[in-house]
């Protein structure tokens, strides 16, 4: 395994790494919960992510009680959160990240995780119903009470992020560093253009999501939808037409010769791949067993087996 630093703070995150959406909670309880961050441990994963809102706090639960049960050195690894969304109905608890907001649910996930704190607080998303200056100092708070260490954001749009670094460096507040933005060869704009200013005027770092496109980019999609499959959850229904859609399935399929031909998996050819953007420090990967988490970790192996005939040909695909 490699460490990236994450953009320009001091910190280092392994460039694979493991989350915790769809998995915890709706298809691994506590013992493959283990299992599976344990796989990923040992093959050099020193970063674990969260979200309040994942399995309406469950997700939290089970990462603390198996980080219990694992019983790592406390410095050895990373966790983060993410809030936005909120767990209880009503004015000033949904969709928010207003000052209220974020300082109560920040103790609700510390509780539920059972830590005193967490490596890296995302904003889940952005909100535009809150001044981004009222957020930037809750945030900024709640690193000086020593509940997080660090805090990003995740889907925001570059001139929100480039608002939120200013207003932080106007009051010498504790600046957002990293970014959470999905990234697969299916979406990649999150990553592009817009985001310069982001990456390297900022020199800001990435936690990418779903590499896999939630399992699109392995293939299994091909036939239809496998019974023991995250396009099978009744809970993430929203997902089927996209791991369902032919002209996707048609990219797919032009990818397998591509993987076959290195000798990798799709599943591992599609992450590899991520980790050729410099923008990215690590790709946050998920699975619902641990065979799957051996399988991604191999990743690895052909990072550096992309010739520039291979990358053409994947952007001539995806466009
Ligand atoms: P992926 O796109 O990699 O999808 C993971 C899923 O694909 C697994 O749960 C599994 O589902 C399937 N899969 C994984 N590996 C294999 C394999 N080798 N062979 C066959 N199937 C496989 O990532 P996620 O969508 O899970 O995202 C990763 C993490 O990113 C999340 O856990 C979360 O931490 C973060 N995230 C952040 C978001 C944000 O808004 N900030 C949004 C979404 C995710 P199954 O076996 O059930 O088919």
């Amino acid at each position: 395994m490699k460490y990236r630093h994450l953009g320009k703070a001091g910190i280092q995150v392994s460039e694979l790494s493991f989350g915790s959406w769809v998995t915890f909670h709706n298809q691994a309880g506590i013992d493959s919960t283990v299992e599976m961050m344990s796989a990923a441990y040992d093959a050099g994963v020193n970063f674990f992510d969260n979200a309040e809102v994942y399995a309406a706090g469950k997700s939290e639960e089970i990462m603390g009680a198996a980080l219990k049960k694992l019983g790592w050195h406390r410095g050895s690894y990373l966790i983060s959160t993410k809030l936005f969304w909120g767990l209880h109905e009503g004015p000033n608890q949904q969709n928010t990240l207003n000052r209220k907001y974020l300082i109560e649910a920040m103790d609700g996930s510390l509780r539920r995780l059972d830590t005193d704190y967490v490596d890296l607080l995302f904003c889940h998303r952005a909100d535009s119903t809150t001044p981004i200056e009222e957020t930037v100092w809750a945030m900024h708070n709640i690193i000086e009470r020593g509940k997080a260490l660090y805090w990003g954001t995740s889907e925001w749009e570059a001139s929100d992020i480039v608002s939120a670094i200013e207003i932080a460096e106007r009051h010498h507040l504790h600046k957002p560093i990293v970014e959470q933005p999905i990234y697969n060869m299916f979406e990649q704009h999150r990553l592009g253009a817009d985001y310069t200013a982001v990456y390297e005027g900022h020199e800001y770092g990435s936690t990418t999501w779903s590499p896999l496109a939630s399992g699109l980019l392995t293939g299994k999609y091909q036939d239809g939808i496998p019974a023991d499959s995250r396009g099978a959850l009744e809970e993430v229904s929203f997902l089927k037409e996209q791991l369902t859609a032919t002209d996707s399935l048609a990219k797919v399929a032009a990818l397998k010769p591509l993987a076959d031909e290195m000798g990798a998996t799709l599943a591992q050819f599609s992450l590899a791949w991520c980790l050729q953007n410099p923008r990215v420090s690590t790709v946050l990967t998920g699975a619902s067993r641990v065979e799957q988490v051996h399988e991604n970790m191999r990743s690895l192996e052909f990072v550096d087996k992309f010739s520039p005939d291979v990358l053409s040909e994947i952007e001539r695909i995806f466009g």
